[in-house]
């Protein structure tokens, strides 16, 4: 009990007071007393020295340090020890001696100061870095720790991922914002500053990061929220996912592009055709929508064979494509029909599109053994009313003005019927 009792003392911090002259004890407080396993102070007056309390090998400059304070030829000092109290227990402490009077004569005053608890979370601090320091030298993920994207630790797994020889160049950058795309900037801020706010324990991302030799590196990060030399920092693992974030976008668009033209697919083209009839019918803007058909394909194959066929569809994307805006969008719907979709347009500009496509068309021929084909396209254009309830709706008028174009001779825009009756 006692022992615990002495302990806590400890524990607090407590600094404890002794004045002797030549080591004979003057005076003594309870917490001095402590300090070396006594359970008070009448314990240490009784002994004939406090030499006795202190380490053997501390006793020799003990005694030439008393002696030359007192004699003037030193000024008391402040130093650190270890002490081993009457149990055998270290515990480290600060000694502050200080030249005093007691009863009319020069004395010796002693003031230890615990500072074990101090020593030992230092040293806890000093190992579990050490231990985190060979843990991270020795990952093959890259980590890094920063704080306002100011690097403060990383390893060279982290260097090698963005492409630099050493780490250390990468630590010297003022700011990581540098490693990452400018449009992505923004986001990274509000990442780190929702981690940093405490909002939230840590997320994870894949992202783009620049590496050094003007490449560029797919990451999947996870960051959480660390404290850094007592300061809140965010702790980033990286790991390098390029190959399957390629391979996923390789998928991704292979499961929404058609094969031979590149052009978007029929799926692909659905998902467009859900999302913009429903944002026309919402805003009340104009919404074309156009079904192109290459005239007398069949011939074509006939006549050339199957790949040039192949060759005039490929060829219908890339010269199509050169007189569309950016915002159009050109799916190939089936065989050798194609379904163009004109968000924002009205039908009057949707007509000088579909004429504009097929004058450019017609005049884009296919080389065959030498000789220029000439073929063309036959159009029919729809534009989305309120008696359009669904896309298919309109899918169908712009169909059946398709027939018309081809009814009426070919290589022609027709209108679907219901434009009229508007
Ligand atoms: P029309 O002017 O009335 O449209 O006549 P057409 O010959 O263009 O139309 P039809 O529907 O009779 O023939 C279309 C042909 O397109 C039949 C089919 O073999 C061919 N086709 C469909 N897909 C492909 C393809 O991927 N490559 C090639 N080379 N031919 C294809
Ligand atoms: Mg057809
Ligand atoms: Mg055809």
């Amino acid at each position: 009990m006692k022992r615990i009792m002495r302990k806590q003392n400890n524990i607090c911090g407590n600094y404890g007071t002794a004045i002797h002259r030549d080591f004979v004890p003057l005076f003594v407080d309870d917490y001095y007393a402590h300090m070396f396993g006594y359970d008070n102070a009448a314990q240490v007056m009784a002994l004939p020295s406090l030499l006795t309390l202190f380490c053997e090998h501390d006793r020799q400059q003990a005694l030439q340090n008393y002696a030359a304070i007192m004699a003037g030829k030193m000024r008391p000092k402040v130093a650190g020890y270890q002490n081993r109290d009457r149990f055998g227990q270290l515990c480290s402490v600060i000694s502050i001696d200080h030249l005093c009077q007691w009863q009319g004569a020069p004395a010796l005053q002693i003031t230890l100061i615990d500072v074990s608890q101090q020593v030992a979370a230092k040293q806890a601090l000093q190992q579990s870095e050490q231990r985190y320091r060979s843990l991270v030298e020795s990952s093959l993920q890259g980590i890094l720790v920063h704080r306002f994207f100011k690097p403060l630790y990383g390893n060279q797994a982290l260097a090698d991922l963005v492409g630099f020889s050493h780490v250390e160049p990468l630590l010297a950058l003022p700011s990581l914002l540098a490693l990452i795309p400018e449009d992505n900037q923004q986001q990274a801020i509000e990442l780190h500053e929702r981690l940093l706010l405490g909002e939230m324990e840590s997320h994870s991302v894949v992202t783009e990061y620049l590496r050094q030799d003007g490449d560029s590196v797919w990451l999947n990060i996870s960051e959480s929220l660390v404290s850094w030399e007592g300061e809140p920092a965010v702790q980033s693992v990286m790991m390098d996912v390029t190959q399957l974030h390629r391979q996923q976008q390789r998928l991704e668009f292979q499961a929404n592009h058609d094969v031979l033209t590149g052009l978007m697919n029929r799926r692909s083209m659905n998902q467009v055709l859900v999302t913009e009839f429903a944002m026309s019918k919402r805003s009340d803007n104009p919404l074309c929508c156009l079904i192109l058909d290459i005239d007398d394909f069949k011939q074509i194959n006939d006549q050339y064979g199957h790949a040039i066929g192949d060759d005039v569809l490929r060829m219908f994307a890339i010269e199509s494509l050169k007189v569309l805006r950016d915002g159009d969008f050109l799916a190939r719907w089936g065989g050798e029909e194609f379904l163009l979709l004109l968000p924002n347009t009205a039908q009057s500009s949707a007509m000088l599109i579909a004429q504009r496509v097929r004058q450019h068309l017609e005049q884009s021929p296919i080389t065959v053994n030498g000789q220029h084909h000439f073929w063309s396209v036959s159009i029919g254009l729809a534009m989305l009313t309120e008696n359009d309830a669904s896309p298919e709706s309109l899918i169908v008028r712009a169909d059946s003005a398709l027939y018309i174009a081809k009814q009426r001779g070919k290589n022609q825009v027709a209108l679907a019927p219901q434009f009229y009756q508007l």
